[in-house]
């Protein structure tokens, strides 16, 4: 490696400041698109580009390129080998070349640039730096897809089980209850008492697969269209289904807000389970006598969805980990009430899919206020209602 060069503060701000903006996205289209664009400027340069030792180890391919690189693939040939393997190329000719070696993890590869003028000594050292650099954004922009292609996998795993398994408990718990009903005879009491048991099992292991699909769908679901919804009409919807369950602890469900269409990023159907979940937990853990609203209004740009109940609250040390999957706290364990643990990351992956946010308020014993701001763009063009 040369000396360092002499315009040392400039190199140096020059090369934190591309290092800024490699590390500024974890999409590797976007690193390597700010890669050339970079090695573009700094060096005056007619092209540059950077090149993939293809899978067959034979060929480069050009990965990213702004003024070079006709040829999307090129045979190996010494100087490659000699650039991949680590070391510098400076090739002068009707046209000069430098070439520094870019590898991170799987990728190796190689950042070429092509000056107007004869490569400068100091062009070596400013090189191999600016690729160290995007090494190190490239290498964690492709950790990170990776992390996400497999948390896809995972989810697309899960969903394909649950579904299969869907058909076979929902036609095992029919079968218990036409046995239950009595329709093919007589049960003793004791049968009676261990069908229903079963039974109730049933119940929980369908609610466990019914929060997991929904779980996948909502982890899945890609470009949400805009939709113009008017949300105290979809809250109500929502408090109809619990209305029952409501009325038979006599606890109050009131729903208050604007009646107004909200240009939200959200879809109808993905508004309903958030609110499905925090309805139906705000009732669920509430004690008899209780009280739940849910408030919808406008804040400036924001739509806010309040849900308040006076139900048992949360303990303070459960609270930031609400929303994870399958944890419960341990008061809503204790208190005997079902639960998957579920709803809440449900939730959550709706809400951050539609550029919102999630709020939790709680105290032990008191209840808790869950609070859903959802942005509203009213500068777009939206679909007729
Ligand atoms: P669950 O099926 O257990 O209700 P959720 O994911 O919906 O799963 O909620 C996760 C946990 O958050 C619950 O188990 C409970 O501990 C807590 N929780 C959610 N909503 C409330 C609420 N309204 N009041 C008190 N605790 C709640």
């Amino acid at each position: 490696m040369p000396d360092l060069p002499t315009a040392l503060p400039e190199a140096w701000s020059a090369l934190y400041e591309a290092a800024a903006v490699f590390h500024s996205t974890l999409v590797s289209a976007k690193v390597l698109e700010s890669i050339v664009e970079h090695a573009l400027r700094a060096f005056s340069a007619d092209g540059a580009a950077v090149y993939r030792l293809d899978t067959d180890g034979k060929s480069l391919v050009c990965v990213a390129t702004l003024g070079f690189c006709s040829s999307t693939t090129a045979p190996l040939d010494d100087i490659h080998r000699a650039v991949l393997s680590g070391e510098f190329a400076r090739i002068e000719g009707s046209s000069s070349l430098a070439c520094a070696p870019l590898s991170a993890d799987n990728f190796i590869g190689m950042l070429c640039v092509c000056p107007h003028t004869c490569v400068q000594q100091s062009a070596e050292w400013h090189l191999r730096e600016l690729a160290e650099q995007a090494a190190s954004a490239l290498s964690h922009a492709l950790h990170y897809e990776a992390l996400l292609k497999s948390d896809q996998q995972r989810t697309e795993f899960v969903h394909v089980v649950t579904h299969e398994l869907r058909s076979p408990v929902v036609g095992a718990q029919s079968l218990l209850r036409v046995l239950l009903q009595g329709l093919i005879g007589e049960l003793t009491p004791q049968q009676h008492d261990i069908l229903n048991r079963l039974s109730r099992r049933m119940d929980s292991l369908l609610s466990l697969i019914n929060d997991l699909l929904a779980l996948a769908a909502a982890r899945t679901r890609a470009d949400q269209p805009l939709e113009r919804l008017d949300l105290a009409a979809v809250a109500r919807e929502s408090a109809d289904v619990f209305v029952y369950d409501a009325k038979e602890k006599a606890v109050a469900l009131d729903i208050q807000g604007d009646d107004q269409l909200m240009p939200v990023r959200a879809t109808h159907e993905g508004l309903r389970r958030i609110l499905d979940n925090l309805v139906g937990n705000a009732v669920k853990y509430t004690p008899n006598g209780g009280n739940v609203t849910v408030h919808i209004t406008r804040r400036e740009d924001q739509a806010i969805i309040q849900v308040t109940d006076s139900g048992i609250g949360i303990p303070r040390e459960a609270l930031e980990r609400i929303g994870e999957t399958f944890f419960r706290a341990s008061n809503a364990q204790s208190s005997g009430i079902m639960g998957t643990g579920l709803g809440l990351a449900t939730v959550k992956a709706l809400v951050d899919g539609f550029d919102g946010s999630l709020e939790i308020t709680s105290e032990i014993g008191k209840g808790s206020t869950f609070t859903v701001c959802l942005p509203i763009n009213g500068s777009e063009p939206l679909p007729s209602p």
